[in-house]
């Protein structure tokens, strides 16, 4: 593992742990089996099953710096399932391939002085560095296939979503909206839209219902 491509990754993560540093060494090894680059805009997509609130979520965030699929672009797609686990996606060669944590070393990982202090409630920020390093190590330098169950490269149907361009103004709050967010108030028929506002889902009292 590239050690200064490792630091950057913790620099934006924000943390040094084991669980990113996985998820880097899982989207590192999925482009290298699709055999492309890291995605600069939306060439590569991932399907992350990662949830929310629970341990190891980390992982994403490696999953995010090695393929360049972020949540930001939109090529981070979450479909949460609490599993270390993702599908990275190549729509041009109609390719996939998924990985998932290999709880091989699991054990391992929860032996270690690091994973001991952290299930007994220390925060990681209170755990030296090199009982963070060497768990990080350990996911890094173990033999792959002990960390990961690497799936086979397989035929894609995935069809990348559609982007919708034009933004408006909210007729009530003045903010910029993308326009599939934006929704219709007023009491007028479709013939006298002079009655309607276009207004943001803030402003509209609707339910927010549109996730996408
Ligand atoms: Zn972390
Ligand atoms: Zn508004």
């Amino acid at each position: 593992m590239d050690r200064e491509l490792l630091n950057k990754m913790f620099e934006f993560h924000g943390h040094k742990c084991w669980a990113s540093a996985l998820g880097l060494r899982a989207g590192l090894l999925a482009l290298e089996k699709l055999g492309v680059k890291r995605a600069n805009v939306k060439e590569l997509f991932v399907i992350l099953e990662t949830g929310y609130n629970h341990a190891a979520g980390c992982f994403g965030d490696g999953v995010q710096f090695a393929t360049g699929c972020t949540a930001g672009k939109g090529n981070l797609i979450k479909k949460p399932r609490g599993k270390l686990a993702f599908t990275l996606i190549d729509p041009k060669q109609g390719k996939q391939i998924r990985m998932c944590f290999n709880p091989k070393i699991r054990e391992k990982i929860a032996n270690s002085s690091f994973m001991k202090k952290r299930s007994a409630g220390v925060p990681p920020t209170e755990i030296s560095p090199e009982e963070v390093m060497e768990v990080v190590n350990l996911v890094l330098d173990s033999p792959v296939e002990e960390v990961l169950l690497i799936g086979n490269v397989e035929d894609s149907h995935f069809d990348p979503p559609h982007e919708v361009m034009g933004m408006a103004i909210c007729d009530i709050c003045g903010e910029m909206v993308a326009r599939p967010y934006l929704r219709l108030i007023g009491s007028g028929q479709a013939c006298e839209v002079g009655e309607l506002k276009k207004v943001c889902i803030d402003c509209s009292g609707y339910e927010e219902g549109f996730e996408k």
